[in-house]
């Protein structure tokens, strides 16, 4: 056999890509590519950003890499300063690893070491919900409630227990206010706490908004507010999962921030350095830093390559620019030509059940008939279908399944980067609805 990348998917021979610019790539065919999706919603200056490469390359010329445990660096010391001003409240502490896994695996870690600081070891359980997706580490598939994610893996996963999501579309009864179904969806944290024995339970963690599992799917009004009371009246540490929709994807820099509601501790990845290193941050609270500062003093954890200076100077120059050009009011002004353009070229379609979102994160899903919100047949494979056929007209979008049951629901997300102009979301929209219409005359 030659030797090759072990990839994804075995059969399937990927485009070599060969340049990236703004926000398209090009493969070493020559064809390109509309990057609808931040690859995983991951870039949001697009390619090439002269400010970002000067600072990675000034970086490297003066320290290539450092250990956590003899220096911190410049860069870092910025760029924790930035997030934790832009987090706002008392989230000041800032615990940089290099994915949205890690820094999943870090916020359990340091909410588990938070309880054993405090004198109550037998705070170890974590509430997480259906539908939800916080990374492909054991640890973090072990709290995340995505269905085929976590049964391949299962007898290796921790115990975690699970809740119902806060999901409108698809859970609320008829004639349910979204004020009313937000209360009753937060009313089954507080069951499960009780049921489980409030003095053993360490933390609840859900996303802000859900991105992969369901899809762009936002909390409804006044859910995580009362998710918040009800952790406050438990003792129970709020955990908020914003490694995809964090760090401005949804026109503000938490996605916690339009809620109303701060965590004790929060997690960003994806857009934090946009795609041009890998890095993420675990940033908590003064309380739950304290606990370890009046404790032990020592936070038992540490990667190799935690904070890595090029990786903190590229993500602080990409935090630079997101202020300097003003890219969040981009992503307030783009993400309502994205709805409207959504709504105009798929309102009228029987198989387009819902269009959801907020920002540059939004999605479609998909279904047999609107009034029965009834999904396709899995085995149709329709939002994969929908990523071939965007793929052969130049256009990436991030296809998902399993958000009516787990298995059966396909919905596509798009989460351009934050520089996308008008025009480019007509295209977007436009190329989307040409590959939708082709994937369903497929399955029809
Ligand atoms: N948490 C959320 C909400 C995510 O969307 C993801 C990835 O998609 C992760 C965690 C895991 O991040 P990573 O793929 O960087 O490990």
């Amino acid at each position: 056999m030659t030797t090759h990348v072990f990839h994804r998917a075995l059969k399937s021979a990927l485009p070599c890509v060969a340049g990236g610019d703004g926000i398209t790539l090009r493969d070493a065919e020559g064809r390109t590519y509309i990057d609808a999706c931040g690859g995983a919603a991951v870039s949001c200056l697009g390619h090439g950003h002269p400010a970002v490469l000067e600072a990675m390359a000034a970086q490297a010329r003066q320290a290539a890499y450092i250990h956590t445990s003899f220096f911190t660096s410049q860069a870092a010391e910025k760029l924790a300063a930035r997030v934790a001003e832009n987090c706002g409240g008392d989230l000041n502490h800032v615990y940089f690893v290099d994915s949205g896994s890690e820094a999943t695996e870090t916020a359990l870690k340091m909410a588990r070491q938070y309880w054993l600081e405090r004198g109550q070891p037998q705070r170890a359980k974590v509430i997480s919900r259906h539908f939800s997706y916080h990374g492909n580490t054991l640890g973090a598939l072990s709290v995340s409630g995505n269905r085929w994610r976590r049964e391949p893996y299962a007898p290796l996963l921790a115990d975690a227990s699970f809740i119902e999501p806060c999901f409108f579309y698809r859970h609320a009864e008829p004639g349910e206010t979204p004020e009313a179904y937000g209360e009753r969806a937060a009313a089954a944290l507080e069951k499960q706490i009780l049921e489980l024995g409030p003095e053993t339970v360490m933390a609840f963690i859900a996303e802000t908004v859900v991105g992969a599992t369901t899809g762009a799917v936002t909390p409804a009004p006044g859910y995580l507010k009362r998710v918040r009371e009800i952790c406050d009246r438990y003792g129970v540490l709020l955990i908020l999962d914003e490694v995809m929709c964090g760090t401005g994807r949804t026109g503000t820099f938490l996605a916690a921030h339009a809620e109303g509601v701060a965590a004790d501790i929060v997690t960003l990845a994806k857009g934090l350095g946009g795609g041009y290193q890998a890095i993420a941050a675990v940033v908590c609270s003064d309380k739950v830093y304290e606990g370890f500062y009046n404790g032990s003093g020592v936070f038992q954890h540490g990667l190799t390559y935690s904070a890595h200076p090029v990786a903190c100077a590229a993500s602080l120059a990409v935090q630079e620019v997101i202020v300097r050009d003003n890219l969040l009011a981009n992503v307030r002004a783009r993400g309502e030509d994205l709805t409207r353009a959504l709504h105009g070229r798929f309102g009228n379609n029987h198989n387009v059940g819902d269009i959801r979102g907020r920002g540059l994160i939004q999605a479609i899903e998909l279904v047999r008939d609107r009034g029965g919100k009834t999904p396709f047949d899995p085995a149709l494979k329709l939002s994969q279908r929908i990523k071939a056929e965007a793929f052969a007209r130049g256009l990436m979008v991030y296809p998902g399944a399993g958000c009516a049951d787990g298995r059966a629901g396909d919905h596509i997300l798009l989460a351009p980067p934050y520089i996308v102009t008008p025009a480019d979301i007509e295209e977007i929209v436009s190329r989307l609805g040409e590959a939708v219409d082709a994937a369903l005359v497929a399955v029809n």
